[in-house]
């Protein structure tokens, strides 16, 4: 499969051909390719640059790092992951629920919020729900910092959740589903098991809940990790409606760790 690395030296053994090619073969040829030569390099920079930008917004390509994006396909079982909390408006509500309807989900919690409302992370680890690590300040900027500073977010979101848990989490969730070659580099260094999804809802950019609640069930399919943020209308208003929409298709909730087959905590 090719990934960014494979990629990488393939870029290069370009140029490389390239290079040599216009070294030996130019003095004597007044080809296109001759007296384009900056054209060339050009095309080869730009081409480069823009599959490793557009690689890094589809994390399941597994081009930039390899992603875990669906679970089991071999049973009817689905997976439900709710990102950016704990939201104090929003989470006890969702345990609630959850509770009700006994259906295990799995959290991808922020730091600086978990440090605002500790108590909401112990709630979701009482309850039996499985906690991973969303980064720790979720800055839109996320993707541009050094791949120190990355890891430090990364060990220090994980620090919190051991404090308010007293478990460490494997599973790691990138901030607007974008992996790029350093955050990739911080995800081996600390050894965090990159989690996605393959049913995105929208949740927070459509406000259409009955379009969204349509396109989740009519895409249901064994194995499917389903993302939903904690904070917005469909989830609040319309959480239990879906629970009860997927088991009607004739699936089963599964908590995510039996999904995937990984386990969620070191
Ligand atoms: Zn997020």
């Amino acid at each position: 499969m090719l990934n960014f690395k494979r990629f990488t030296l393939l870029f290069f053994i370009f140029l490389l051909g390239f290079n040599l090619y216009f070294i030996s073969g130019c003095p004597n040829d007044a080809g296109f390719l001759c007296s384009h030569k900056l054209l060339i390099y050009a095309v080869l920079i730009f081409l480069y640059f823009t599959v490793s930008l557009t690689m890094a917004f589809s994390p399941c390509s597994g081009f930039h790092h390899k992603v875990v994006c669906k679970g089991n396909q071999q049973k009817n079982w689905i997976s439900l992951t709710f990102d950016d909390g704990p939201e104090p408006e929003f989470t006890s509500g969702i345990l609630e629920i959850l509770k009700r309807q006994e259906v295990n989900a799995t959290f991808f919690l922020t730091g600086t919020k978990i440090e605002q409302h500790p108590e909401l992370v112990k709630a979701i680890d009482l309850d039996g729900h499985f906690v991973g690590n969303h980064t720790f300040s979720h800055s839109v900027w996320f993707d541009f910092f050094s791949i120190r500073r990355m890891v430090r977010e990364l060990r220090q979101t994980n620090d919190l959740i051991r404090l308010h848990t007293g478990k460490t989490p494997r599973y790691f969730r990138p901030p607007y589903g974008v992996i790029n070659p350093m955050l990739s580099r911080a995800l081996d260094v600390t050894g965090l098991l990159t989690v996605c999804w393959n049913q995105r809802s929208f949740d927070t950019v459509s406000g259409d809940s009955s379009r969204i609640m349509k396109k989740l069930i009519r895409n249901l399919k064994p194995g499917s990790i389903i993302l939903l943020h904690e904070r917005t209308p469909f989830v609040r208003d319309h959480l239990e409606a879906l629970i009860r929409n997927i088991t009607e298709q004739g699936f089963e909730i599964k908590p995510l760790p039996d999904l995937i087959q990984h386990p969620a905590y070191e």
